[in-house]
């Protein structure tokens, strides 16, 4: 790849992880070729190559939901960073843990360095522009790019990698965000964690409700206790004495996600046997292309002999019929055979299910199968166009099983329980509760508990629903029907290469965009391995090919 008169050239929006995976991909398969490419990659923040999730000064207590041991983001062979694990080893002097959860700022520093390694290889033919695009326009046979107070000169093609721009609130924080401005009441964002951490150090004693029990609540929950001084060990939390008096996590149904094998030897029950894994493998690629009800049964078909076999591998009674109707129940409500499950019985159970101190249920086997055939399910789905009632249904039971297949570290559900023992969260409220607004803040209050909270921390991540994004170029992208969703709930349509089809199905042409604003054209975006994984390959080949740069 180089430089020179008569280059292609190249946008790229955004430059986060997504991005990084693409221009690895692509300084890889043109250097083979004499070809002369000049990328210019627009991002504003000062993580290029990390992004908001990974940034090097976020707080180390917001943690990768990977332990080091399933970290596969190989880098590619220009690179001299090796994996994540000896960058790791190399920097800090000490092994990784193989068991352990890294900091994700760490993970950001290791992409950083990649992408240092890039920059090298690449020789100036890719310049990082700090600046937030703020349109792109049709213009000839190129686009144009309007970025800082100037246009830009005109791109052959242009990337969108912005992951999930901003989203206008949803009802219920358009109403709170409302609220907060004439109150007392504070509503904080969970991220950036290290802004929240400044601003807990003024709620000692206060009473804080946290809208969302996923990932990010834990997150929160640390920033609360241990980025105030508190600590946890064997024996429970230890106050500081400056966190909240109080802490209610809710959401709809008040339940955790279920944390991961605790170890190597536990996780590796749940391994497929590699008949097992190309027996998926083939029922995805059917599925992908099939009608709903006949991707459900190919789906169905392969998980329960596996299900059934792991199960009584490990000793658990399996009647018949168990596990098709666990299965049935999950296609058509995600969550619902777990729904008597009181808030602190389903993290019990998780921690015990992770421990291995209680035999695997159904849906936990379910979980951590469908998480281990994530490459598998990418791979059948996304190098095709799925019917769009077919994408719902495969997209819709995917997010479903994130409660098990995206599980926090065990540590995280103690640290929750040792919160709960100490009194500092409560999980009273934890179930849907209703919401009265008061001068102090909130009122919260559900089957006879009641509580009065100050302080709301936001953190629900936002669907990737284009028609709610606020903020362009994806936002005009969106109003003007150059980006499309796919069906209701899903994202853009694109093509397995990224290239952006509009509502016709033609390809809008040189314009691709790559990640979580594609869900639905391409499955389980939300995962780093997605970003250095086939679909960016896809991409690079793609350009490769437009550009006319075989030679
Ligand atoms: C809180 C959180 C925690 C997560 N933790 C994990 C985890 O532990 N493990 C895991 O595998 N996945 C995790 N994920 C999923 C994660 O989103 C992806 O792994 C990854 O960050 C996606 O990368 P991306 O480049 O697509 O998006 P991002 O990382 O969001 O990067 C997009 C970049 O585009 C830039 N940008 C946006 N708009 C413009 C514009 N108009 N002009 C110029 N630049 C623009 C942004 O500044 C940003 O840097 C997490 C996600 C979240 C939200």
């Amino acid at each position: 790849m180089s430089v020179g008169a008569g280059s292609a050239r190249i946008a790229i929006v955004g430059l986060g992880p997504r991005s990084l995976g693409a221009l690895e991909a692509l300084v890889t398969h043109l250097a083979q070729v004499e070809c002369r490419v000049t990328v210019d990659v627009f991002e504003p923040s000062d993580a290029p190559g990390a992004g908001p999730n990974f940034h090097p000064e976020e707080s180390p207590l917001c943690l990768l939901n990977i332990p080091f041991r399933d970290i596969a983001i190989r880098p590619p062979a220009f690179s001299r960073c090796g994996s994540f694990a000896q960058w790791f080893a190399k920097r800090t002097g000490q092994q990784a843990d193989p068991d352990s959860f890294p900091p994700r700022a760490d993970l950001g520093r290791y992409l950083q360095a990649r992408l240092d390694d890039l920059l090298d290889e690449a020789q100036g033919a890719i310049t990082i522009i700090s600046e937030k695009v703020t349109r792109i326009e049709r213009s000839g046979a190129g686009w144009q790019v309007h970025a800082g107070d100037q246009p830009r000169a005109l791109y052959d093609e242009v990337l969108l990698t912005p992951g999930q721009p901003e989203t206008a609130a949803d009802d219920q924080l358009a109403e709170w965000q409302d609220h907060a401005s004439r109150s007392q009441g504070q509503l904080a964002q969970a991220y950036p964690a290290a802004q929240l951490a400044r601003r807990a150090c003024d709620w000692a004693g206060r009473t804080v409700a946290i809208r969302g029990l996923g990932l990010s609540t834990f997150d929160v929950l640390r920033v609360l206790t241990c980025g105030q001084g508190g600590s946890f060990d064997a024996q429970g939390y230890h106050p500081s004495g400056r966190e909240p008096a109080a802490i209610y996590p809710l959401s709809l149904n008040g339940h955790s996600p279920f944390p991961k094998p605790a170890t190597e030897a536990l996780d590796a029950r749940f391994d497929l046997q590699p008949s097992e894994m190309d027996r998926f493998s083939q029922a995805m690629a059917q599925a992908a292309v099939a009608d709903p009800d006949t991707a459900r049964a190919a789906i169905n078909a392969v998980l329960k002999p596996v299900v059934t076999r792991i199960l009584t591998d490990c000793g658990a009674a399996v009647p018949d019929g168990a596990v098709a109707d666990w299965l049935q129940a999950e296609w058509t409500d995600a969550g619902s055979q777990e729904k008597d499950l009181s808030p602190i019985d389903t993290l019990r159970t998780g921690m015990a299910l992770a421990d291995g101190s209680r035999a695997p249920t159904i849906g936990y086997t379910v979980g951590q199968v469908w998480r281990k055939a994530q490459d598998a399910l990418r791979a059948g789905y996304n190098p095709v166009e799925t019917p769009a009632e077919t994408a719902q249904a495969l997209v819709g039971f995917d997010e479903g099983l994130k409660r098990y297949s995206y599980g926090p570290p065990l540590s995280a559900a103690r640290e929750l329980m040792a919160l709960i023992h100490s009194g500092i969260v409560n999980m009273d409220l934890a179930v849907d509760p209703e919401f009265t607004m008061t001068d102090s803040g909130w009122t919260l209050e559900t089957h006879g508990n009641t509580a009065r909270v100050s302080i709301m921390i936001d953190a629900v991540l936002p669907a990737p629903d284009l028609s709610a994004i606020a903020t362009a170029p994806v936002s005009t992208l969106a109003e003007n029907d150059v980006l499309t969703p796919q069906a209701h709930g899903l994202a853009a349509r694109t093509l397995p290469d990224g290239q952006v089809l509009d509502e016709q199905g033609r390809i809008v042409s040189q314009l691709c965009l790559l990640g979580r604003l594609a869900l639905g054209s391409v499955i389980a975006v939300d995962s780093l391995h997605d970003c250095f994984g086939k679909s960016s390959e896809r991409w690079a080949k793609g350009v490769r090919a437009r550009q006319g740069l075989n030679n």
